[in-house]
């Protein structure tokens, strides 16, 4: 199978979306679809094969747990309605510059704002799969600033009040053009500092492309061949075009959809939602992201209110693959067996 169809296995319009996922049996049926796509596997047992309860659960056939669509997953115990998550996540994953708190609290006319950033929140964190790829081939990298502008201050390494240093890199095309991209705060522009950030996101043995920064030279040690460029400050744009569109783009957006109000302590998990439509700027279809938004999020863990709010520094290890679930989803992989339109109306 080619993958998710529009139409067929994703909606692809606002249109469409309000006509398949009218009820919250709808929506239960479409992420039951997405969670099981070769039919229900117990999360317990890991046997496959049961049947659907009275109470809309399915019962293992091998151990006899009763298990619910949305059990372990980020919908678990949630009092929002289906409906109202799929509209949410049709704005963040669907529109082009994603949604704010704010506007979402507006237009679906949720109770509270605290309701619908949590909500937000919770979406941003299926973001960054486990084990996703590291960028590779020739890669610039680079630091910028972000956060309140202090007049005074300028230049790239100065950390000054509410502001934060941020580690951009991203993938360069020959003959032109840009790949993906990675974006992390960074605690400063140290050796230290920007060798963990590299290890972590591009591969051993890829070209790095910087300034004339010479924690650069230590941060690439033996592990990259690094192209390091001497420059004025003005030429960096063109020296370093990928990150000084990225970083610029990024600023656009925080500064337009979040108008700015971006929590110094949140600002990681902003840019994780930056880096994940921009490296799908090129996806044939916004309901596809949509369609692997939710596929994320059945295969992701329950997220607490309180891990969301005192969540101030990224996590030290990266999350464990959720296990039992039969076939974790990926980014690059779109779900096989039968599409959820064959299977919803046999
Ligand atoms: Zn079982």
């Amino acid at each position: 199978m080619a993958g998710p169809r529009a139409g067929v296995d994703y909606p692809r319009s606002d249109a469409e979306l309000r006509s398949w996922f009218r009820t919250d049996a709808d929506c239960l049926d479409y992420l039951q679809w997405l969670r099981w796509p070769q039919g229900f596997v117990c999360p317990r047992c890991e046997g496959a094969g049961g049947w659907s309860t009275s109470d809309g659960r399915f019962k293992c056939a091998q151990c006899g747990t009763r298990t619910s669509t949305t059990a372990g997953t980020l919908f678990d115990r949630r009092r929002t309605p289906l409906t109202v998550w799929f509209a949410a996540c049709w704005m963040f994953a669907a529109q082009k510059d994603g949604v704010s708190a704010l506007s979402l609290t507006r237009s679906l006319e949720i109770g509270s704002y605290q309701t619908a950033w949590a909500m937000l929140h919770r979406l941003r964190s299926v973001l960054v799969r486990p084990g996703r790829e590291r960028l590779s081939g020739i890669v610039e990298v680079d630091e910028t600033v972000m956060g309140g502008v202090e007049p005074g201050l300028t230049g790239g390494r100065s950390r000054g009040k509410k502001k934060s240093l941020v580690a951009v890199a991203v993938e360069r095309k020959e003959p032109h053009g840009f790949g993906r991209c990675r974006m992390l705060p960074i605690p400063d522009a140290s050796g230290d500092s920007l060798r963990a950030f590299l290890v972590d996101h591009v591969e051993e043995g890829s070209t790095v492309i910087t300034d004339g920064w010479q924690a650069y030279q230590m941060a690439t040690n033996g592990l990259y061949i690094h192209k390091r460029f001497v420059v004025p400050d003005n030429d960096a744009p063109t020296l370093l075009p990928g990150v000084h569109r990225v970083a610029s783009l990024s600023k656009r957006w925080l500064l337009g959809t979040h108008q700015g109000a971006v929590e110094a302590d949140h600002l990681a998990e902003y840019l994780n939602e930056f880096v994940f439509r921009f490296n799908r700027r090129k996806s044939r279809s916004r309901g596809l992201v949509f369609h692997r938004v939710l596929e994320l999020a059945v295969a992701h863990d329950p997220v607490r209110y309180r891990d969301l709010v005192v969540n101030p520094k990224p996590k030290a290890k990266p999350p464990t693959p959720p296990l039992g679930r039969g076939h974790p989803p990926t980014m690059d992989r779109p779900p096989a067996g039968r599409p959820w339109r064959a299977t919803r109306s046999a």
